[in-house]
């Protein structure tokens, strides 16, 4: 049962006198997209009658088969707080559908649900908490984004150093208002830099509290006079923003995760997990870092990861144990970057996971040692790999990995075919850094 009927959402409509409701979707590439309709447009939209031209949207459909309908689920209805109070607007997450009733393939909503549902023939529910940072920069006199701050502030500062820290406060109290948990909020370690961490929820949930997080996070810098960026890594010999994603597997109501008898109380299925993500990481990096952006973050010394490594409490590794156990067991992610596409992004880590599972895999040994301390060579000895270095490496793996592939469904080679069409673009130009370098010197 859900949370919310169709009379509940006209009664709603009706009392909280709404004007607008956005039917909202993401395309295969993250980018939140929406069609308002006005309130006499309700039962139309209720019933998934609101069509859209899918040709229009990147890598989606072709034109001659391009008529879709939006199909909403009632659960994500929630009023926008930062829109008018007097006729407000609300939204509705949609899934979006052929004519002939069946789940677009090429929607990353339907993708992971599909995922989930495997999990379910499995028995197991899928819960994430993502942690999300970001930076806020200033804009200029035009209006226009810049990578300047005036915040001199650093990990867990606060005011009056912080000059984000209002911003940070009114999305934490706004996220909330729309019904999200908002478990911590922070100052970062880079000057600009803040995190909000959202409590966990069942992964289709949390991806859809991503949308919606960063949706509020652009509008209410913006009304601040600010601007908010994912970007993951926007300025050279600074942090870099991550998108941490803590896992873990539900069965019966319990965590599947903690077993109380086994080594550092992790079960054996958890270790089988992290064994089937460190398999499949090369695989879905260019779903969980889709940017040639993406990929300058990969550097030691700012705690983003670079090898594909394992540990209960070290940072400098792609995965790392939180300190807590029981319910709360749970294996941290770190190399997803907050410009992914978090429905894909979460089939992707499931597939993996649950591939280690299946397959009865077993993860290295643990890392303890600070990775970013150890020289290329001795990496290399002891055999552990690493990311890949650019958004081209990780597009060769993700056509390496059936995988992977096979949970993105029939829109992976749209998906590669894009990006791959980003990176020659950015191949192709000619850099500052470039000329400053070679420009006098030959
Ligand atoms: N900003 C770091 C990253 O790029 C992570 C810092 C942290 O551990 O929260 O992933
Ligand atoms: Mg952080």
């Amino acid at each position: 049962m859900g949370k919310y009927s169709r009379t509940d959402i006209l009664r709603l409509v009706e009392d909280e006198d709404v004007q607008f409701i956005r039917m909202q979707f993401t395309d295969i590439f993250g980018q939140l997209k929406n069609v308002a309709v006005t309130s006499s447009q309700i039962q139309r939209a209720l019933a998934g009658e609101i069509m859209l031209d899918g040709s229009s949207i990147q890598g989606s459909v072709r034109v001659e088969e391009s008529d879709q309908y939006l199909q909403p689920d009632l659960d994500t209805f929630t009023i926008l707080p930062w829109r008018p109070q007097y006729g407000k607007v609300a939204r509705l997450i949609c899934n979006v559908y052929n004519p002939d009733g069946t789940p677009f393939a090429g929607d990353p909503r339907n993708v992971l649900k599909r995922a989930l549902e495997a999990a379910e023939d499995m028995g197991f529910t899928f819960n994430i908490g993502p942690e999300l940072e970001f930076f806020l920069f200033q804009t200029d006199e035009n209006g226009k984004p810049t990578t300047r701050t005036s915040d001199e502030a650093g990990y867990f500062d606060l005011g009056p150093l912080d000059h984000g820290e209002s911003t940070r406060r009114e999305v934490a109290l706004t996220l909330e208002q729309m019904g999200l948990e908002v478990e911590a909020s922070h100052h970062e370690a880079a000057a600009g830099q803040h995190e909000i961490d959202l409590k966990y929820a069942d992964a289709l949930t949390a991806a859809d509290n991503i949308m919606t997080f960063k949706l509020a996070v652009k509008t209410l810098a913006q009304k601040n006079g600010l601007h908010a960026t994912f970007m993951p890594k926007p300025v050279h010999g600074m942090a870099g923003s991550g998108m941490h994603i803590n896992m873990s597997l539900f069965r019966d109501g319990r965590n599947v995760f903690y077993d109380e008898d086994s080594p550092e109380q992790l079960s054996a299925l958890a270790r089988q997990f992290i064994a089937g993500l460190l398999a499949h990481a090369k695989g879905f990096c260019a779903l969980a870092n889709p940017l040639v952006n993406s990929y300058k973050r990969f550097v030691p010394g700012y705690e983003a990861p670079c090898y594909l490594t394992w540990s209960s409490s070290n940072r400098s590794t792609l995965i790392r144990i939180p300190d807590s156990r029981g319910r709360g067991t749970r294996v941290e992610l770190r190399s997803p970057d907050g410009t992914c596409n978090p429905y894909l992004v979460f089939a992707a880590c499931l597939a993996a996971g649950l591939d280690g599972i299946r397959r009865e895999l077993t993860p290295p040994p643990e890392f303890p040692a600070n990775i970013y301390a150890m020289s290329r060579s001795e990496l290399t000895e002891r055999g552990i790999g690493s990311l890949p270095l650019s958004l081209e490496d990780a597009l060769d793996a993700l056509e390496a990995d059936p995988l992977i592939l096979s949970a993105m469904g029939p829109y992976a080679a749209r998906y590669i075919a894009e990006k791959r069409q980003e990176w020659e673009e950015y191949r192709t130009q000619i850099s500052q850094w470039e000329v400053d370098r070679y420009l006098i010197a030959w």
